[in-house]
């Protein structure tokens, strides 16, 4: 037994500030777990970047990296042949195995999570006994704390914290945005390789994937990482912002950053890209709306869901506030837009099906609206997103889909629910024009879903959100609906979207 034990990474910490300072230099071990693969149902393309992200830095620290191939993770540090140092990980699960691990002497050391910018103490002492807890409040805390655009007096740069007015600009009126392709990686013998593995373990049953196979769309090693971060910022962060909250059919990116496959494998730091977007501002190449608002993702939002994620607990996911029990439909979780008539909800799960990913505006206000809408089971629609998304990852999941697409948790996390009719899809994209459904319709076979849905959602829920300010005006445009029974027996009936 060696005096600096190996290192232990797992898949989502797969970047160089993982293994720095007086890790620099030591063994590493990598275990391929046949139960963490096998155990769920994921998007063909998500195992894909997990293997291919593990077995790239296999291939690139050759004399250093062990890359051990076990049924679960405990054999596999039986196999290591001696105790090892590993990070905190990133689930709840994770975290109580690495536990029992070290109590069982097969961890010899457990080190504080690496892949955020601040700790789990210094959060816990800054969000203890808060009257307000909300993430704006967080996030000015993070710019002041790390220094991220900021005047010398202290003050936000160009005087505001917060440019998200200027930035939920409606599609323009074009099937695309306009803005450079996304970088994408050139797949090479590795993905080669973890395909066809892929393959044989699917037809020997050994696990069962959901979506098409496809090219490898997203970073999995750190030069790839810093490519695709590159590319982003030369061509698509000046236009980042003002159409965030956009939808277009034919244009899947949008300006969308497509970091958070190698965010989410801890291949790019979370302060290095703040850094550099910042500078980006600080020369002149990006305007400080486009910047901030990005800031504001990866140093606010992607932070906050990580602590929240430890701060709320495991039992958090168990909240169902609003009472939704409806089982996840065959179609939806099969990822079938062939069975969908609605524009906007068919190309938002064609997304999810084709490239596990679908950005943000559909996952909340498409994907997670109709799941609100039709009262979805929060439980089963969290493992969903963790499992179908290529970014999915444990810690994502509670604050994103219980908290805020949800509102299962009763506004711990958003201050009410993100339901929304067919006028916002017309209003923020180009989905309206060509769909089956009217939006301005409620009633009637071309009555679209999320218009009527919205309606009958209200009426639904109504007694459990009156005590909410917010809810006041939609819920008196509820009561001053003269169809709303005609209406919500319709929606009752539905079996079509
Ligand atoms: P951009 O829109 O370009 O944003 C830049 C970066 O900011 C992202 O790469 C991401 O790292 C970070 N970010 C922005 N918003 C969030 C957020 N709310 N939570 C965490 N990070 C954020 N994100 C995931 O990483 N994995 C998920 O499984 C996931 N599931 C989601 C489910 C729902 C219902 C909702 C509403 C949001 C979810 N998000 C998830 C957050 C966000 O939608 C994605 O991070 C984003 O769409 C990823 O695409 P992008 O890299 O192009 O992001």
């Amino acid at each position: 037994m060696s005096d600096r034990p190996p290192l232990w990474l797992f898949a989502d910490q797969l970047g160089p500030h993982f293994r720095d300072g007086d890790l620099a230099g030591r063994r590493i071990v990598l275990i391929e777990s046949a139960h963490a693969f096998a155990h769920k149902r994921y998007h063909r393309q998500k195992l894909h970047l997990v293997l291919a992200g593990l077995r790239g830095l296999a291939a690139e620290l050759p004399d250093r990296v062990t890359l051990i191939r076990a049924p679960d993770y405990r054999t596999g540090l039986a196999e290591a042949g001696e105790p090892v140092v590993v990070h905190e990980p990133g689930s709840h699960a994770a975290d109580r195995l690495v536990r029992r691990l070290h109590r069982e002497g097969l961890v010899a050391e457990i080190r504080p999570a690496a892949g955020f910018a601040r700790s789990k103490a210094d959060f816990t002492s800054w969000a203890r006994g808060r009257g307000r807890f909300v993430m704006e409040d967080f996030y000015r805390d993070q710019r002041r704390r790390f220094e991220v655009l900021l005047e010398p007096d202290g003050e936000p740069a160009g005087g505001q914290w917060n440019f998200d007015r200027d930035n939920r600009n409606p599609p323009p009126k074009r099937s695309e945005l306009g803005v450079p392709r996304p970088w994408h990686p050139e797949e090479n013998e590795v993905d080669e390789r973890v395909r066809a593995d892929l393959d044989a373990w699917t037809r020997d049953g050994l696990i069962t994937t959901v979506g098409a196979d496809g090219p490898r769309r997203f970073a999995v090693s750190r030069a790839e990482a810093r490519r695709a971060l590159r590319k982003f910022l030369d061509d698509r962060l000046p236009s980042f912002g003002a159409h965030q909250d956009a939808m277009l059919a034919g244009d899947w990116a949008m300006s969308h950053a497509l970091l958070s496959v190698p965010l989410n494998l801890g291949l790019l730091h979370p302060l290095d890209v703040v850094e550099q977007a910042e500078r980006r501002y600080r020369e002149g190449t990006a305007p400080l709306p486009a910047v901030e608002g990005f800031i504001r993702q990866v140093l606010g939002w992607r932070e906050w869901v990580w602590h929240l994620y430890w701060y709320l607990g495991p039992d958090y996911l168990r909240h169902n506030e609003l009472g939704a029990h409806t089982p996840l439909p065959g179609w939806w979780r099969d990822l079938d837009p062939g069975a969908v008539g609605a524009r906007c909800l068919r190309t938002a799960l064609a997304g999810v099906r084709d490239r596990g990913y679908a950005h943000h505006i559909e996952r909340l206000m498409v994907l997670g609206n109709h799941a609100l809408q039709r009262g979805y089971d929060p439980g089963e629609l969290t493992e969903w997103f963790a499992t179908a998304f290529v970014d999915g990852f444990p810690w994502v999941m509670p604050a994103n889909v219980i908290g805020m697409s949800q509102y299962a948790d009763g506004g711990i996390v958003a201050t009410k629910p993100y339901a929304a009719g067919g006028a916002y899809v017309n209003r923020m994209s180009d989905h309206c024009r060509g769909c089956p459904f009217d939006p301005k319709r409620r009633l009637g076979p071309t009555a679209c879903p999320f218009t009527a849905g919205y309606w009958a959602f209200l009426d639904r829920t109504a007694d459990r959100l009156r005590g909410n300010q917010r809810m006041r005006q939609p819920l008196n445009g509820l009561a001053r609906l003269a169809d709303l029974e005609a209406v919500v027996e319709q929606e009752h009936r539905r079996t079509e979207f």
